[in-house]
Parts: structure tokens; C-alpha cells; sequence
């Protein structure tokens, strides 16, 4: 049965839903699953380049999963939330070893995948497999807290139990596919985060925070706590000959298994932890330090660059690394930070950088 909610979305839907996206055509679970992964956090029209040269470069899950590690987040870097890019590659390898490369079709399987939560594994169901299945991502969590008045964080338990529940409720068995592209949209293009256009609403009738003037009251704000501040510098160290040295860094952890400068606490000798580990230093030059915040701290970096005079005998430090040249530059994964410190010194020293 749908009810009149659903039915309004769908009405919606047929007039104003998205229907020309890159992922929805040529619909399959491979490219609905990547789609929806890229878009977790992240909005549509940032999504579309990646998307298209991800599909371009791996057209299948098995070209995903038999990619090196290092191409994958090369490609996606600028998307941020690495971790998606990790459980992206593992995914596809799963799918493949234990899947034979045919994503399962149930939501208990999917979220049983690296990176696929239940919201997840319901739009993959119902767009890509054309299943009843339920989703309740961002947007959909800010409809519905705004149309039945939910309070409290979606982040709480007892909040986003009574979401699944509206979500559950509201979710036709018939045109799953198209309800919940249409929720998604709805929630991207009308019931915007700051903005909402109730005018333009299909639910503008039945909606609670509409009625009450307290839209923006909806969904409940996470419980604010102050982010801790950390400090550290990020040596730019350039080889006498030209290049600068990246590590790259575990993979797990920030930034994980992306290239990085190497760090160094702000109390650290710089001139001795140089000699130390990597070679004479030359006049070492301090950047303007900027903050770089993450989702549980701010972490103040100040660059320095540092010109290598010699370097030592003996290879510097364990685990991976390399000279990157900023004109011939390697396929490999960069922390946002770093890459933007990269375009700056090439820009700054064009040619022997
Ligand atoms: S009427 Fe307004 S607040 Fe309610 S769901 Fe529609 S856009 Fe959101």
C-alpha cells in the first residue's frame, strides 16, 4: 500500500527528481554502490568528475579490486574521508573473492561489506536491485525529523530508532527505486539544511515543522564539545638534487596509507632531528602555521622547508618513501594538506623543485 506521503513524494518525483546523473544511467550495483560511497558526505556536483574518472578507470568491480591500493587513492584525492577509499578497494575485492564480482543482492549481505552501513546497502537494493529496501541517509534523517518533529541528535540512539521507524513506515513497495532517489533528492534540493523551500515541498502539508515555524530546529545539533587542539610541523625536505621527501603513512590512522611530509612535534630540534635522520639541512625557512581540522581535533601545521645540503649514507627511515618531483609526479594517494603544500612549492620554484 503506499500512503499519501510516499505517494506525494513519487508525484514529486516524476516532476522534479533527478534523473540525468552519470550514476543513474546504465544502472548496475558496481556503479550504484561507488556512487553511493562518493557521495556519503560529500555533494552531488563534487561527486560527478570522480565518479566519471573512476568509472572510466575501473569500469568493474574487478578492475577496482585488482587496482594497486596507491591508484585508488590517488584518484580519489580531494574527496576526502580516505577511510571510504580504503573500505572502497577492500569492498571491491571482497565482491570479487567472495562474490565471484556480483554484488550481493540482500541488505544483510551489503552491510556485512567494508564501508556499506544499512542506509547504504538499502539504496543499493532498491536502486540498483529494484527491491523494496529502506534508506535513511543525511537528507532523508532531516526530512522526516522535520515532518514528524523528531528531537535530538540522529546521532543518538533513541532519535534515529524513531527514524528507521518513519523511514520504515513511508517506504512503498511498489517504485522503491524512485522513492528513494526521490527522498534523496528532496532532501539535497528542497529541504536544504538552511534553507528549506516548504513552498516547493511536496510534504508542505503534512509537515509538523512547517506548521510550527521550526524547521531549522531539525534534526537535533549534535551535542557541541570542544575539538582539542593539536600542533605540528610538516618538514618540506628537499634533496640536493631536486625532489621532496614523502613517507607514506600507516594504514590505519589519519591520513592512513596516504604520502605525507614527515611530522615532527613543535618542541622537536628540527636542525637535529635532520642531521639525525635525513641529511645537512640548509637554512631552514618556517611557514605562516594554518589549522587543518578533522572531525575530533584541529591540528595546527607549520611547514617548513627545509633544503638538504647532503644526505646520508644509510637509507633515512623505516617504512615507505620516496622523492616526489612536482613535474613528473607519482600516482600516489596525497593528504590534502600536502598537496596544496606541493602546488605551493612548485609555483614558488619552478624548476628545480
Ligand atoms: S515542508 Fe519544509 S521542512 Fe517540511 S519537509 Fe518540506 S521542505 Fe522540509
Amino acid at each position: 500500500m503506499t500512503d499519501t506521503f510516499s505517494r506525494a513524494v513519487l508525484i514529486w518525483f516524476d516532476e522534479h527528481g533527478r534523473k540525468h546523473l552519470p550514476w543513474q544511467q546504465n544502472i548496475t550495483p558496481y556503479r550504484v554502490w561507488l556512487s553511493e560511497i562518493m557521495l556519503q558526505q560529500t555533494q552531488v556536483t563534487t561527486v560527478i568528475p570522480y565518479f566519471e574518472r573512476f568509472t572510466q578507470r575501473y569500469p568493474s568491480v574487478q578492475a577496482l579490486a585488482a587496482a594497486p591500493l596507491d591508484d585508488v587513492l590517488h584518484l580519489w584525492t580531494g574527496l576526502g574521508y580516505y577511510a571510504r577509499a580504503r573500505n572502497l578497494h577492500k569492498c571491491a575485492q571482497q565482491v570479487v573473492e567472495n562474490y565471484d564480482g556480483d554484488f550481493p543482492g540482500t541488505v544483510e549481505q551489503l552491510a556485512a561489506l567494508p564501508g556499506i552501513g544499512e542506509s547504504t546497502a538499502g539504496a543499493i537494493v532498491s536502486i540498483a536491485f529494484g527491491k523494496y529496501a529502506t534508506i535513511l541517509d543525511g537528507n532523508v534523517k532531516r526530512v522526516l525529523a522535520r515532518y514528524h518533529a523528531i528531537d535530538g541528535w540522529p546521532g543518538q540512539s533513541g532519535p534515529l530508532k524513531a527514524l528507521w521507524e518513519k523511514a520504515r513506515l513511508h517506504t512503498p513497495e511498489s517504485r522503491c527505486n524512485h522513492y528513494t532517489q526521490a527522498m534523496m533528492d528532496l532532501g539535497a534540493t528542497v529541504c536544504t539544511r538552511s534553507k528549506p523551500a516548504c513552498e516547493h515541498c511536496p510534504l508542505g502539508d503534512g509537515c509538523t515543522a512547517r506548521a510550527t515555524g521550526r524547521q531549522l530546529d531539525y534534526p537535533g545539533k549534535k551535542p557541541k564539545k570542544d575539538k582539542p587542539v593539536k600542533s605540528t610541523y610538516l618538514l618540506m625536505l628537499r634533496a640536493p638534487a631536486g625532489g621532496l621527501l614523502l613517507q607514506q603513512r600507516p594504514a590505519t590512522g589519519i591520513w592512513g596509507g596516504l604520502w605525507s611530509f614527515p611530522e615532527y612535534p613543535l618542541q622537536a630540534d628540527l636542525a637535529a632531528e635532520c642531521r639525525q635522520h635525513f641529511g645537512e639541512p640548509g637554512a631552514i625557512e618556517l611557514w605562516d602555521t594554518y589549522r587543518h581540522t578533522f572531525s575530533h581535533y584541529h591540528l595546527d601545521i607549520t611547514p617548513a622547508y627545509i633544503p638538504l645540503l647532503s644526505l646520508p649514507d644509510k637509507v633515512m627511515e623505516a617504512g615507505p618513501s620516496l622523492w616526489y618531483n612536482v613535474h613528473q609526479p607519482e600516482s600516489v594517494g596525497l593528504a590534502a594538506p600536502v598537496k596544496r603544500l606541493l602546488e605551493k612549492l612548485a609555483q614558488l620554484d619552478p624548476l628545480s623543485t
